[in-house]
């Protein structure tokens, strides 16, 4: 597996990118905050226009402190470029409108993001785009599903729920034969455990706002890719629908960057931790995370990743909603919220989506189950609060 090594790991997190003759030496980069840039004559200014995407005009194009950040997360995930966006959702957008028209069709991975099936769902059909949900965790329900109007093959390797993979290496070659772009949400790995690229995946993409920025405080997205399909991307979508990150965002996730190792580290390590103690309770039916010896997927799961990080989800073992209820308002150093990725460990109980005023269905999953995620806290003052709350059950 063509992985960043750690020696290498360092000198992109400590060092590459970081010019720092050209701002007094100092240690930490500048947020360069300006919305536009100075020239001093008129061959300067005709040489800027002739690339707005590697000269410095106007900060939507490019400014010093995000480029900083593009080559970090480019080397991460071993493509030739990368850009940030304002969000994790405005990169999936970017990386799939950049590469379909009008009468085109899109083959999906069933249940991504929820946003992502509102791109595919409610956004792009109006401007003629269809697309078909698979059961990608079978290659040849893929194949199946590619029409001769196909042109994207959307992944999502594992999702953040269930955890479901596909196979990236046959997805790539299956795509190639078909001339399909494929495009990865790789999220829930971080570049740290899978590298789509390394297997042929064309666009890899990142909500930023998790692992990567790691301290819940910026909303950021990654689109990594060759240096033409960047290109491409920024002279359309990104100059177009403008959701850039501003330098002071891009400033807090170089900061977040640097101990991106050792936080994964220990959420990944207090994970593990947790399952193996949840694993004998009681209380506990059954646990779903992609390195379990009960995950479906497991020999994929351990050739195409290195680890897992703090996403694992739990059926617990319990008769009324009311207990189910009762054990959520016990725990008290699980914080209830979306996302994850960061410092604090946090809960979503699917009973939180039953009875939702204004939704005519509950979802698919039953009221049992609820999604962990496992932040940098001690595990034994986690496993002390689930305990408590699990009497509840
Ligand atoms: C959070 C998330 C997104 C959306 O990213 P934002 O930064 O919130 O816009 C996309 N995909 C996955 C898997 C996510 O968890």
């Amino acid at each position: 597996m063509n992985d960043v090594s750690n020696l290498r790991l360092s000198e992109i997190l400590t060092h590459l990118g970081e010019d720092r003759e050209h701002y007094f030496h100092a240690v930490s980069p500048p947020v360069i905050q300006t919305s536009n840039f100075v020239f001093p004559n008129l061959p300067a200014f005709r040489e800027a226009f002739s690339d707005e995407l590697e000269h410095h005009v106007y900060t939507r194009g490019n400014n010093p402190t995000v480029a900083i950040l593009r080559k970090k997360l480019a080397a991460l995930e071993g493509t030739e470029d990368a850009f940030v966006f304002s969000s994790g959702a405005g990169a999936v957008a970017a990386a799939v409108i950049s590469n379909v028209k009008a009468g085109d069709h899109i083959v999906c991975q069933q249940s991504p993001y929820s946003w992502t099936t509102a791109l595919l769902t409610k956004f792009l059909p109006r401007f003629g785009v269809e697309h078909t949900f698979v059961d990608g965790t079978d290659i040849r329900n893929i194949k199946a599903a590619i029409k001769p109007n196909t042109r994207v093959l959307y992944l999502e390797s594992p999702n953040t729920m269930t955890f479901e993979c596909q196979d990236l290496a046959a997805c790539a070659t299956l795509a190639r034969q078909h001339g399909l772009v494929t495009i990865i949400d790789n999220s829930y790995c971080s570049p740290l455990y899978q590298n789509p690229a390394a297997f042929g995946i064309d666009i890899v993409v990142h909500s930023g706002t998790k692992y990567l920025n790691g301290h819940s405080d910026v909303v950021v997205g990654v689109l990594c890719a060759s240096k033409a399909m960047v290109k491409k991307i920024f002279e359309s979508e990104l100059m177009t629908l403008g959701g850039i990150l501003g330098p002071h965002d891009a400033a807090l996730v170089i900061r977040g960057l640097r101990t991106l190792p050792l936080r994964l580290q220990r959420s990944d390590e207090s994970a593990k931790w947790l399952i193996e103690k949840l694993e004998s309770h009681p209380k506990v039916e059954r646990i779903w995370y992609p390195f379990h010896h009960r995950f479906p997927q497991l020999e994929l799961a351990k050739r195409q990743m290195r680890g897992c990080g703090g996403l694992f989800s739990v059926q617990f073992k319990t008769d009324t909603m009311e207990k189910m209820e009762a054990f959520v308002h016990r725990l008290e150093r699980f914080l209830m919220a979306v996302s994850w990725g960061g410092h604090e460990s946090l809960i979503i109980p699917t009973i939180g989506f039953y009875n939702v005023p204004g939704r005519a269905t509950n979802p698919p999953i039953p009221w049992t189950f609820a999604r962990f995620y496992i932040g940098l806290e001690d595990p034994a003052w986690l496993w002390e609060d689930l305990e408590q709350a699990m009497e509840a059950l």
